[in-house]
């Protein structure tokens, strides 16, 4: 596998200069744009002229030069023609699924998906719409081809499964989407940088950019990166599910999100160096931990050689504490009494962020659904941060291990 850097290209895609030659591009607050003749406005709702066809804009919902810029760095991040951002993870990925389905279709799922997309495939849209979702082990592929059917039109997965940390092995899946004609969606809010599904062979690329990708959790944030056709689709005046949900990003935030963009590949590289030290230091200690970096992680080979090696294995690793009452007292412990981070959802903050996924983030699951992806009761799932030094933050998690007797005294 050749692994490619995409930091090259993301560097190129900044370059825009500001409208007074700044080094940074303009915030372009405006909702509405003013045409110069009124003639033009026709070519515009047609399509005939655009951001990329002789600079015309339109209305904000549609596009809006700076969330259209943010775009473009999001199309070099992920090596797509185009990518559009969204207000949301949620609604980049509910109008991707919406845009590729129609009623009565299905979609192929990996059975661990972000609590949020579970539900909207598994509660919310067979009653609205009667698209269906079969959820599969995704890492076997055998049950993936087996569950295809001649209304399937999306294999859906995360790159790295939250929270269990499965990594799902594109090169193969996608060939299984095209024997099929159908397309291969993939959540890679887990790991920019260090996975690249399009260049693995995925079709469409969403992510909540709420996480890594911002890094200061203060935005909501999403994007949907795929081939200009695709993105040009979503913003059909008709039949658009961008243009019609209107799920917009903010100039004002994407702006901001632009300025963190420059950062992340040092970001991805600290997050993976910390979180690679503390799982090889916890499972050294006995501690029950996962993390496709650890050589006992069922997927560390399949990861090594995806992955783009100058990121690591990512940011975040679980520990199965064996009952919630122990992970709670850990998460208690490691916040209140050694300020190692913070009890919340989330990841991808500059701090570390630590929640027990079974009662958070993937609760919308059914018990059986929990138990089929593995997401047991005392799972911990800990987006390592990369404030204060490492061995401050090592001896407050061992510190903290000790005082709930899950390692002895020394
Ligand atoms: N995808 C994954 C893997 C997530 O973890 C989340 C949120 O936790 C989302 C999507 C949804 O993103 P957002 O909260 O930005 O809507």
């Amino acid at each position: 596998m050749k692994h490619r850097n995409p930091v090259e290209t993301l560097a190129s895609a900044r370059h825009e200069f500001g409208e007074h030659g700044g080094v940074n591009m303009s915030v372009e607050a405006s909702t509405t744009f003013t045409v110069m003749h009124s003639s033009t406005m026709p070519d515009i709702f047609g399509g005939k002229k655009g951001p990329e066809k002789g600079g015309c804009y339109l209305y904000g919902r549609h596009f809006n030069p700076t969330v259209y810029t943010l775009g473009k760095q999001l199309a070099a991040l992920e090596g797509t023609e185009a990518a559009y951002c969204t207000a949301s993870g949620m609604s980049a990925i509910s109008a991707t699924l919406l845009q590729l389905c129609d009623a009565n279709d299905h979609i192929v799922s990996s059975n661990t998906v972000y609590g949020g997309t579970y539900a909207l495939m598994h509660d919310l849209l067979p009653p609205k719409t009667g698209i269906s979702t079969t959820l599969v082990d995704i890492t076997d592929l055998d049950a993936v081809e087996a569950a295809i059917t001649d209304r399937t039109r999306v294999i859906y997965t995360e790159s790295v499964a939250n929270p269990t940390l499965r990594v799902a092995d594109i090169p193969r899946l996608s060939a299984i989407a095209r024997r099929h004609g159908i397309k291969l969606v993939v959540d890679n809010t887990f790991s920019p940088l260090v996975l690249s599904p399009i260049k693995l062979g995925a079709d469409i690329v969403v992510h909540s950019m709420t996480k890594f990708i911002n890094g200061a959790s203060d935005y909501i944030a999403g994007a949907i990166c795929a081939d200009a056709a695709f993105i040009q689709e979503m913003m059909d005046l008709h039949t658009g599910m961008l243009m019609i949900l209107g799920p917009t990003m903010d100039p004002q935030v994407a702006f901001n999100i632009n300025l963190r963009i420059p950062h992340l590949p040092l970001r991805m590289t600290e997050h993976s160096k910390r979180t690679q030290l503390f799982a090889e230091r916890l499972q050294d200690l006995g501690m029950t931990v996962s993390y496709p970096g650890l050589a006992a992680h069922p997927d560390h080979e399949l990861m090594s050689e995806l992955h783009c090696p100058d990121y690591g294995y990512g940011g975040i690793l679980t520990l199965d504490m064996g009952t919630v009452e122990k992970a709670n007292e850990l998460l208690d412990l490691l916040q209140n009494e050694y300020q190692f981070g913070y009890v919340a959802v989330s990841l991808g903050y500059f701090d570390t962020l630590m929640s027990c996924s079974g009662s958070s983030t993937s609760s919308e699951m059914t018990d059986e659904d929990k138990a089929a992806a593995a997401i047991s009761q005392g799972l911990v799932r800990l987006s390592i941060g990369y404030t204060g030094t490492i061995e401050q933050r090592w001896n407050q998690m061992e510190e903290a291990l000790r005082r709930v007797g899950a390692i002895s005294r020394k």
